[in-house]
């Protein structure tokens, strides 16, 4: 068999375990190998019984003096009980429902692996697995724990792991160069694949995935390099006069001391020669629209044109509302292209667009089409970048020659993932929120508050107020739209006079659309959804949000979402149910409440719930990684970033590289797609 084989020709593994195995996303030997395991038992280490402890698992070799006893307890549940010895001490031995164990085991000496309780004063195993000594494979050394789906047992995940590893080819490629290899001390790609799969100690297996893990973030990086590298080497498009004094005239408010910060930081890029990559990192809330104003008039001003892509319709024309007054007073078009408009509508503004006739375009991944052709793209801005994959980015970008990029994010993340993430873009953050805002006033609850809550729901409504309920994304069938549809008819119960509206995930984009404009207008007092609303949309006459299930949200997530309201010059408020699930939950909530620090929190959702899939690499428009761990894993990281950096600089183009190259399109080419929900 070679790797390229299907598993199902694999012995002991027949059509239907193979179709279970898909479920796990192996098709092929080679997929096999790729499905590493989740952890690994140490089993080589063999404890005296005098020597264990509670709540671990332990491995013990003792001798069972009578065969088990079983006893009939109730209806359906048997209990075998033995005890077996060895020469420091006695361990009872208990079995449910395991007639097996019960007519397998006669007096001798076997290997038992289990986890051990006590029980008075004595350890007890409950259905401790068992084997000869000397006479079976699961003891003695190292065990793989593989992820398993319906029908599929450890033991059938060590069978095609197992035949996969037989015909591993001596030389297998191996996208790692030596000389990197050397540097690093990784092991090469064969040796890492068995070393991953049957390790013979638990240091053989961190090595294995060491590697691995070293070369998953340098094809990444390889990957990212690539995509910068195609922007970076040539000169910026030459923007000479700024016309900055006549932007700051025009603004309906003066900019805060970080926006104009983050504006002269560009400024002095443009100036610089080279083309502007910058990452503008600030708050919900800060202004960061502002920022992207101010460039898209310095391209507009020199003759040329913006392109300013947000992530939804709705965000699409809000910056429109926003920015359309604001262009109009300095005398540049401005125009919309979003992905509902009608074919006639989208020829008309592409005409436009290609003729120059408009400056600043303001759209959503509709910009990223073919048919959208600039006659003179000089700035490109990307809003709440994480929701726009890599690629997507430098489609835009490509639209133009030697354009200008800058992107905005409200996202905090750790300094180790944006250097692997953004590589040399520079970074500005905006530090500073609008004056007059007054701050949020956050407060965890339990269900005991439900009542008073429907009264202060109903009391921010009568003085004027709107308010937002969010419900978590549960995205296991229906359910997500059960549990936000129950509870926008729960309110429509409670608050018969209040007008109430319904989105989440699954409404069409039109249905979606319409209800959070009416929520803007005025017309929908309270707007129940899942967090489709997380991102960016304003309607400053949102005095309350109240979060469901808050303890289902990361922190960072949460603090997102409390940044929609609080936008106008009212008091607003933010609560989150869930206070009483739990300790865990109640603490992190409270530390919500306390702070109002974008990054603070964010650190904070790093140490409580470790990396979380809020730094995973969906988040950020990358491919998905099997091993590698955005956040964990930043030593390897910087590592790999180097030898991706040495590569590219010596072969920009990989053509001395082609199997890397190869691997890095294949792992790319999904990337971004589906982000749009
Ligand atoms: P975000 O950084 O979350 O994208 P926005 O750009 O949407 O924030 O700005 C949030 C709100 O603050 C908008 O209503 C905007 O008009 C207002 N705003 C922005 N800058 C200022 C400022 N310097 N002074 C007063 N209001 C401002
Ligand atoms: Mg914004």
């Amino acid at each position: 068999m070679t790797l390229q084989d299907e598993i199902r020709f694999v012995r002991g593994i027949g059509p239907r375990k193979a179709q279970a195995l898909e479920r796990l996303g192996i098709r092929t030997l080679y997929d096999a190998l790729e499905c590493y395991p989740r952890g690994y038992e140490d089993r080589t280490v063999v404890t005296r019984i005098r020597d264990l402890s509670e709540g671990e698992s332990f491995c013990i070799h003792a001798v069972l003096a009578a065969p088990l006893k079983t006893a009939h307890i109730r209806r359906g549940m048997d209990v075998s009980n033995g005890m077996a010895y060895d020469e420091t001490g006695a361990v009872s031995l208990r079995f449910f429902n395991n007639r097996y164990a019960a007519a397998a085991l006669e007096s001798g000496e076997y290997a038992f692996f289990g986890k051990v309780q006590r029980e008075g004063r004595r350890f007890v195993m409950i259905n401790p697995e068992f084997e000869p000594v000397g006479r079976g494979n699961k003891t003695g050394r190292i065990l793989p724990i593989y992820p398993l789906t319906a029908g599929i047992h450890q033991k059938d995940m060590e069978t095609v792991t197992g035949a996969a590893l037989c015909v591993l080819p001596p030389q297998m490629p191996d996208y790692l160069p030596e000389d990197v290899r050397d540097r690093y001390a990784l092991p090469d790609l064969q040796e890492a694949m068995t070393l991953i799969h049957r390790p013979q100690t638990i240091e053989q297996a961190e090595t294995a995935r060491r590697r691995l893990v070293f070369e998953e973030l340098f094809l990444l990086s390889c990957g990212l390099g690539r995509l910068r590298e195609r922007r970076s080497s040539a000169g910026g498009v030459p923007l000479r006069d700024l016309g900055l004094k006549d932007f700051y005239r025009a603004l309906p408010f003066s900019l805060t001391r970080a926006q104009m910060r983050a504006i002269e930081e560009c400024c002095l890029d443009i100036a610089s020669g080279r083309p502007l990559s910058r990452l503008v990192q600030g708050d919900v809330g800060s202004g960061k629209t502002m920022v992207a104003a101010a460039l898209c008039w310095i391209a507009a001003h020199n003759g040329k044109q913006a392109a300013l892509m947000a992530p939804t319709e709705l965000l699409a024309q809000q910056h429109l509302q926003t920015l359309y007054p604001l262009m109009n007073k300095l005398g540049v078009s401005c125009g919309l292209l979003t992905g509902s408009m009608t074919p006639k509508q989208k020829k008309e503004v592409q005409a436009q667009i290609a003729a120059g006739e408009i400056s600043v375009v303001i759209g959503t991944h509709a910009l990223l089409s073919e048919k959208v052709q600039f006659a003179n793209l000089a700035v490109a801005v990307v809003d709440e970048q994480h929701r726009f994959g890599v690629n997507q980015r430098a489609t835009l970008t490509q639209k133009g020659q030697n354009v200008h990029l800058m992107v905005m994010s409200a996202t905090p993340i750790p300094r180790t993932l944006a250097l692997l993430i953004y590589g040399d873009l520079d970074v500005s953050i905006i530090d500073e929120l609008p004056p007059g805002r007054q701050k949020i006033e956050s407060y965890a609850v339990g269900q005991n508050m439900r009542r008073r809550i429907d009264a202060f729901i109903d009391k921010q409504c009568r003085l004027g107020g709107q308010v937002y309920v969010v419900c978590p994304l549960v995205e296991d069938g229906d359910s997500e739209r059960v549990s936000a549809e129950h509870c926008a008819e729960r309110l429509k119960q409670v608050l018969p006079h209040r007008r109430v509206g319904l989105v989440h995930g699954r409404s069409k984009a039109q249905e979606k659309d319409a209800v959070m404009q009416a929520f803007a207008d005025g017309s929908i007092d309270i707007l129940v959804s899942t967090t489709v609303i997380e991102v960016g949309v304003n309607v400053p006459n949102a005095t309350l949000m109240v979060v469901e299930d808050a303890d289902c949200f990361g922190l960072s997530q949460l603090h997102q979402l409390r940044g929609r309201v609080g936008r106008g010059t009212r008091q607003s408020y933010c609560i989150f149910f869930g206070a009483d699930k739990g300790e865990n939950a109640k603490q992190r909530l409270a530390t919500l409440c306390r702070t109002t620090d974008g990054f603070a929190i964010a650190q904070a959702d790093l140490e409580q719930r470790g990396a979380g899939d809020f730094f995973g690499t969906r988040q950020h428009g990358l491919p998905p990684l099997k091993l590698a761990n955005l956040a964990g894993d930043t030593r390897l990281m910087a590592g790999a970033k180097q030898a991706a950096d040495d590569i590219l600089r010596l072969d920009p183009d990989l053509e001395e590289h082609p199997e890397l190259r190869g691997r890095i399109d294949r792992m790319f080419a999904r990337c971004g797609e589906g982000m749009f929900n």
